[in-house]
C-alpha cells in the first residue's frame, strides 16, 4: 500500500519546422513533404566538403517573433554551434544548432515558464522498412527547426496537452510553422520525473509522440510506471524511451547521453550575430509585426460577451474565427447584433455543417456557398423582425444548400414575416371566426385559449406572421 504522496514533474522539449521558403543554411526549397525524395537538395544541405552555409534571416526572425509573443528576452549576441554525432540522417556528421547562446530565453506560455527557444537544422528522414538497409531522404535535411524548452514546472498530463495546443495555435497564428503533429512538423518530447520529496526525481525522456493525445497518454503512463518502480523499492534510470501508440506503452530506447558527448563548439563557417546591429530585429519592429495573439483574441471576444464555447471555437478554428469577425464587421460591430449572429453561427450554422460533414468539421465554414455579408444580412432581417426565428432557420438551410440572397429567398418562399397590422388583423379575424368557442373561452378569462389562437394564426400564415403583432390583433378583437 502506498503511504507516500508522489508529485509528478514534467518539462517539455518541442521542435517545430519553420515554414520559410528556403532551408536554414542554403537556398534549397523548404518543402519536406510534397516532393519526390532527394529533390530539394544541394551540396550545402548534403554536407559536401568545401561548401559554406549562409544563415536564413527569415528563420531567425521567426524565432525572435515567437520570443516577443512569449514575452521572452531576446539575445543580443548569438552564434551557431556544431552538435557532433554520427548517423545516416546527418550528412555533415554534425547538426548546426545553438548551445550557449540561444536566440530566446525566458518568457512564459499558459503559465509555464520557458527556458529557451533556439534555432537549428532538421535532419534527413530515414525509412527503416527496407530490411538490411535504410533509405534516406534529404529533402528534410537542413529545414529550419526551432526548439522550445520549458522549465520542469508542469505537473499533470492534461497541462502537457494544453501547453502543446496553445503553442501550436501561437505558431500558426504567427504564420511561422504549420505545426502539424501528425506530419511531424511539430514534435513534442516529454521529460517526466516523480518524487515524494521537494527534490526532483530522475527524469526520463519520451520521444516518438505523434499527437497531443499521445503526449498525455505517454505522460500518464510514465508517471504510473515511475511510482510503481519506486514503490517496489527500485530506482528510475535516466534514459530515453519511445512511445508505442498501439500498445499504449513506453519502451526503453537508449541510456541518455550527456551534452559533453556531442562535443559542441561554435561553427567557424558562420558569422556571429549581434542582433542590435540588425534594425529589423529590434523588439519594437518585431512587436509591430505580430498579429492579435490567441490569448488576446480570447480576451477580446470574451469581453464582447460571447459564450466560452463560441470563443473557444473562434480562437482555435481560424476559419470559424474569420467568418465570425467578417460577420461582426458587416453588422457594424453592434454588440447586440454580434451576439445574435454568434448564436446563429454556433447553433444553426454549425448544426447544418455537422449534419452535412460530420463532427469536428467546423472549418468547412470557409467553403459555404454564401459569404459573411449575406449571413449578416439574414441576422439584420431577424433583428428587424422581417423574418421570424423559425423562418430564419429555413432561409439559412436554403442558403446553406445553394447560396443566394436571404431577402430574395424569404420573399420567394413566403417567409417574410408579416408585421403589417392590416394583413395580420385579417388573419386574426379569420382565426376568431373559425374558432368561436375558443374565442369565447378567452373572453371568459381562459388565458391558454389565446395561445391556441396565436398558434392557429401562425399556422395560417405559414409562420410568416409576427407573433407579437398577431397577439396584439387578437387581443384587441376579443377585448
Ligand atoms: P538534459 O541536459 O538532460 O537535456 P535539461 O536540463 O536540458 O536536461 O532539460 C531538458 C528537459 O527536461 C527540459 O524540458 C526540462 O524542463 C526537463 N527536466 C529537467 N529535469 C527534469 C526533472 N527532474 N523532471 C522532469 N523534467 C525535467
Ligand atoms: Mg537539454
Amino acid at each position: 500500500m502506498t503511504t507516500k504522496t508522489y508529485k509528478a514533474t514534467i518539462g517539455l522539449e518541442i521542435h517545430a519546422e519553420l515554414s520559410t521558403a528556403t532551408k536554414m543554411f542554403c537556398d534549397s526549397r523548404n518543402d519536406p513533404f510534397h516532393s519526390a525524395p532527394n529533390t530539394n537538395v544541394c551540396p550545402i544541405c548534403m554536407g559536401h566538403p568545401g561548401t559554406l552555409p549562409v544563415i536564413n534571416k527569415k528563420a531567425v526572425e521567426s524565432v525572435l517573433r515567437v520570443g516577443v509573443a512569449l514575452g521572452s528576452e531576446l539575445a543580443d549576441f548569438t552564434e551557431f554551434d556544431r552538435k557532433n554525432y554520427f548517423y545516416p540522417d546527418i550528412p555533415k556528421g554534425y547538426q548546426l544548432s545553438q548551445y550557449k547562446y540561444p536566440l530566446v530565453k525566458g518568457g512564459a506560455l499558459n503559465g509555464v515558464a520557458i527556458t529557451r527557444v533556439h534555432l537549428e537544422e532538421d535532419t534527413a528522414s530515414s525509412g527503416h522498412d527496407e530490411g538490411d538497409y535504410s533509405l534516406v531522404d534529404f529533402n528534410r535535411a537542413g529545414v529550419p527547426l526551432m526548439e522550445l524548452v520549458t522549465e520542469p514546472v508542469i505537473h499533470s498530463a492534461e497541462e502537457v496537452g494544453s501547453f502543446g495546443k496553445e503553442l501550436q495555435l501561437l505558431l500558426r497564428t504567427l504564420g511561422v510553422s504549420g505545426a502539424n503533429m501528425e506530419r511531424g512538423e511539430m514534435r513534442l518530447e516529454v521529460n517526466v520525473s516523480v518524487s515524494d520529496t521537494d527534490k526532483l526525481g530522475t527524469k526520463v525522456e519520451v520521444k516518438n509522440i505523434g499527437s497531443f493525445k499521445a503526449a498525455e497518454k505517454a505522460t500518464e503512463y510514465e508517471i504510473k510506471r515511475h511510482i510503481e518502480v519506486l514503490e517496489s523499492g527500485g530506482s528510475i534510470e535516466q534514459e530515453t524511451r519511445g512511445w508505442d501508440d498501439t500498445k499504449g506503452k513506453t519502451f526503453s530506447q537508449r541510456k541518455k547521453e550527456e551534452a559533453q558527448d556531442y562535443r559542441y563548439f561554435p561553427d567557424p563557417d558562420l558569422p556571429k550575430l549581434k542582433l542590435s546591429e540588425i534594425p529589423e530585429f529590434s523588439r519594437e519592429v518585431l512587436k509591430k509585426s505580430l498579429p492579435e495573439l490567441p490569448w488576446e483574441r480570447r480576451e477580446r471576444l470574451s469581453r464582447l460577451g460571447l459564450k466560452p464555447v463560441d470563443v473557444y471555437i473562434y480562437v482555435t478554428i481560424p476559419e470559424a474565427g474569420a467568418f465570425f469577425e467578417a460577420t461582426a464587421q458587416a453588422l457594424g460591430n453592434r454588440k447586440e447584433s454580434i451576439l445574435l449572429a454568434s448564436n446563429y453561427i454556433a447553433t444553426d450554422l454549425f448544426g447544418l455543417i455537422k449534419k452535412k460533414y460530420g463532427e469536428g468539421r467546423e472549418s468547412e465554414i470557409a467553403s459555404l456557398p454564401f459569404d459573411a455579408a449575406a449571413f449578416a444580412k439574414l441576422v439584420s432581417m431577424i433583428e428587424a423582425k422581417k423574418v421570424s426565428s423559425r423562418g430564419a432557420k429555413d432561409v439559412l438551410a436554403l442558403m446553406f444548400e445553394s447560396g443566394g440572397d436571404p431577402e430574395k429567398i424569404a420573399d420567394e418562399k413566403g417567409l417574410v414575416q408579416k408585421s403589417d397590422e392590416g394583413a395580420v388583423k385579417s388573419i386574426a379575424m379569420e382565426v376568431v371566426a373559425e374558432n368561436p368557442t375558443v374565442a369565447d373561452d378567452f373572453k371568459k378569462g381562459k388565458q391558454a385559449s389565446l395561445q391556441f389562437l396565436i398558434g392557429q394564426g401562425m399556422k395560417k400564415s405559414k409562420g410568416s406572421a409576427n407573433p407579437e403583432v398577431l397577439k396584439a390583433a387578437l387581443m384587441s378583437l376579443l377585448s
